[in-house]
């Protein structure tokens, strides 16, 4: 293992059997073998402008395929503390501590699609408010099982693990990797 490593693959099954509401398992139970990125579209997309970034800082580990188990989420890394917004407007479905996830708040949003944060230090909303794009609701940590401070971020549509990149707006670069890539080579 290199990098941030997270373990929320891994730990998927261990939290659906979390005791928490009838809804989390309708949420979490996608799982590993549900995920598969693009597939899970379905129907109208959101329009563009819908998500926004939650926090600044790089990619430091990818959605997709991640040893045995898939990677439902992109980890963003950035030092403990920073502020994680609010991807889109929503309703707040869950804030709390979930096994492998740490502190983590679950956002409801439009078109069937929720977002989760995870590995969070602090974590401001409660379950039931309302929040607006752009709000802040948590902050960078590395509860659970997480290596070091990242934000683990999932958007899921219909209970399915879509890669949030396919949602969030084009930046720059959009892997750490991108960062040894000679410019125009
Ligand atoms: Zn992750």
């Amino acid at each position: 293992m290199s990098g941030w490593v997270d373990g929320v693959g891994r730990a998927k099954r261990r939290v659906a059997l979390v005791p928490a509401t009838a809804l989390l398992s309708v949420l979490l139970m996608g799982g590993c073998s549900a995920s598969r990125g693009p597939a899970g579209w379905a129907g109208a997309p959101p329009p563009n402008g819908h998500f926004i970034w939650p926090t600044s800082g790089e990619i430091s580990s990818p959605f997709g395929p991640r040893g045995a188990s898939n990677h439902d989420g992109i980890d963003i890394a950035a030092p403990e503390g920073t502020p994680i917004r609010a991807a889109a407007s929503g309703w707040v479905l869950y804030a709390g501590v979930l096994r492998g996830y740490g502190r983590v708040v679950i956002l409801g949003h439009d078109y069937g699609l929720t977002s989760v944060y995870a590995h969070s230090r602090d974590v401001y909303v409660r379950v039931g408010t309302r929040v607006q794009r752009g709000s802040v609701i948590a902050s960078v940590g590395r509860t659970g099982r997480a290596t070091g401070p990242n934000l683990h971020f999932e958007i899921r549509r219909a209970n399915v693990a879509a890669d949030p990149l396919h949602y969030l707006p084009q930046r720059l670069p959009v892997l750490a990797e991108a960062r040894r890539l000679p410019i125009g080579g």
